[in-house]
């Protein structure tokens, strides 16, 4: 029971004005492996494609139409939360080569999932995984319980060609931030109460000095503030996309 009050706990309510394929916004990176293609399904919702490859990130049924999406080669899930796990979607974007890393806490564990941990390292087919820790560290859900206790999600890295990729899950502006190294570019979450304030994510920014920076998963933030917050970083580019 415990396990299913808390699938929803981080969610935004579901947008009724979720995107449908075709009207999502994409970029282009270029990388020594070829062009890293994004495109910015909704929430913490991500695609990255490359070399042929299909990535999805948080893939969620309640922050855009998949419909017309491509079948995966790789899903990555943060936590159990359902704005990051969804049991529904995995299946639909799957075939019986894609792969699934999850965290331990994830409910069910699809065909294909590999549990990872903060701190493990692995690659999968052929890309490049590390997941680092994920946790709040001021905002509780009662006193002492933090909404994302330490250990129980993860943020990962993944490195496409030359560029290191940071997607942080629900985290806060946490120490073990200092440590992740390089990073090219940092997707970093900003709503509260779940995980940073504008001022928050602007800190994190500035220990991680990412080329690009994406604030997502950003609910009801404003997300001129942390363009503002940013805007003498000139080695920090803060890119806003649209995902809702
Ligand atoms: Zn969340
Ligand atoms: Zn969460």
């Amino acid at each position: 029971m415990k396990t299913f009050l808390g699938l929803a706990i981080c969610a935004a309510m579901a947008s009724s004005s979720a995107l449908a394929a075709g009207t999502f916004e994409t970029d282009l990176l270029p990388t020594s492996a070829g062009d890293l293609r994004i495109t910015f399904i909704g929430h913490a919702s991500l695609m990255f494609q490359i070399g042929g490859k299909v990535i999805y990130n948080d893939p969620t049924g309640q922050y855009g139409d998949y419909g017309g999406l491509p079948k995966a080669d790789l899903i990555l899930v943060a936590h159990e939360h359902g704005d990051h796990f969804d049991p529904k979607m995995i299946p639909q974007l799957s075939t019986d080569k894609t792969k699934v890393v999850l965290t331990p806490l994830c409910p069910a564990k699809p065909d294909g999932s590999i549990v990872m941990k903060n701190g493990d390292e692995k690659t999968v087919d052929g890309i490049r995984i590390e997941a680092v820790p994920a946790y709040n560290l001021v905002q509780m859900r009662s006193p002492g319980v933090p909404f994302h206790p330490k250990g129980n999600g993860n943020g990962y890295i993944v490195t496409f060609g030359d560029k290191r990729v940071y997607i942080a899950g629900d985290t806060e502006n946490i120490p073990e931030m200092k440590g992740l190294g390089r990073i090219d570019v940092a997707f970093l979450p900003m709503n509260l109460p779940y995980t940073m304030t504008p001022e928050m994510v602007a800190d994190a920014a500035r220990t991680l000095k990412p080329a690009i920076l994406y604030p997502y998963h950003t609910g009801e933030t404003d997300t001129a503030k942390i363009v503002a917050l940013l805007k003498d970083e000139k080695g920090i580019e803060v890119r806003i996309r649209r995902m809702k």
